[in-house]
């Protein structure tokens, strides 16, 4: 069931939101070559802590988990595509980092992700980056009222395909609101004019994932959590909560 927001909910989404663009925006600040992705997740923690927020991901223990999730941050290295565990391995100059983010404030959640090179970035890093964050901008634009989910979706799977780029099947986004998954899910690739008439005070969390090898398959790592390329190569991955409104969509997630 979609439940929609009043405009004065629309407007709380907004405190979890800014504490998640915050919160993104010092962890980006914060990487380079040998600081750990563990780190990382401490720089999120103390963001969350200053804010009186607390993590929709720690702790988060879905269905396909073996373990509830260990930390308040993502952090997606290379061929990881999400979900990474923060882990102790020191980055490396030319890394590709992923880091998804979540805040509860005032009963409402905020979830949005970014991907940044660490050090000297690869060309075909930037190129893959610079493309899911097209996909995001091509999807934000395509949510607005009238429209249908599938309009959203295909917004995003033509920048990725355009680009050569896979896209991890069956991945995508998701409705959000007093909790971070709701109904609708956003899919990453879909036919326009299908699913959901988009309405005013539906509120998405919308987040291509790209994978450079161009194909749609994904492995599970060991840890249970993180989902890696099958090919070895690189991801990247972009996300903002989004509310739809009649004056068209509202970004939540910005700091
Ligand atoms: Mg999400």
């Amino acid at each position: 069931m979609i439940e929609l927001k009043t405009d004065a909910s629309m407007d709380a989404m907004r405190a979890p939101g800014r504490v998640v663009g915050r919160a993104l925006a010092a962890v980006r600040k914060a990487a380079r070559p040998g600081v750990t992705p563990r780190d990382l997740d401490a720089v999120a923690r103390a963001l969350l802590d200053e804010a009186g927020a607390t993590s929709p991901f720690l702790g988060y223990r879905p269905s396909f988990a073996p373990v509830p999730f260990p930390a308040v941050l993502c952090v997606s290295v290379n061929n990881a595509i999400v979900h990474g565990i923060p882990t102790d391995l020191p980055l490396r100059d030319g890394d590709l980092v992923s880091a998804d983010f979540g805040a509860l404030l005032h009963g409402w959640a905020g979830d949005a992700a970014v991907s940044f090179t660490v050090g000297t970035p690869r060309p075909a890093d930037l190129a893959l980056v610079e493309t899911a964050e097209r996909a995001l901008a091509a999807g934000i634009e395509a949510a607005v009222v009238g429209n249908r989910i599938g309009d959203v979706a295909h917004a995003i799977g033509t920048v990725c395909r355009r680009a050569g780029y896979g896209i991890p099947h069956g991945f995508g986004g998701h409705g959000i609101g007093r909790r971070m998954h709701e109904d609708p899910s956003v899919p990453n690739e879909g036919r326009p004019g299908r699913g959901v008439r988009l309405r005013h005070g539906m509120v998405l969390a919308i987040e291509p994932m790209v994978i450079a090898g161009g194909g749609d398959d994904y492995l599970t790592a060991a840890d249970g959590w993180t989902l890696c390329t099958t090919d070895g190569s690189r991801a990247a991955h972009a996300e903002h909560t989004v509310a739809i409104t009649d004056d068209g969509p509202r970004v939540l997630t910005l700091p």
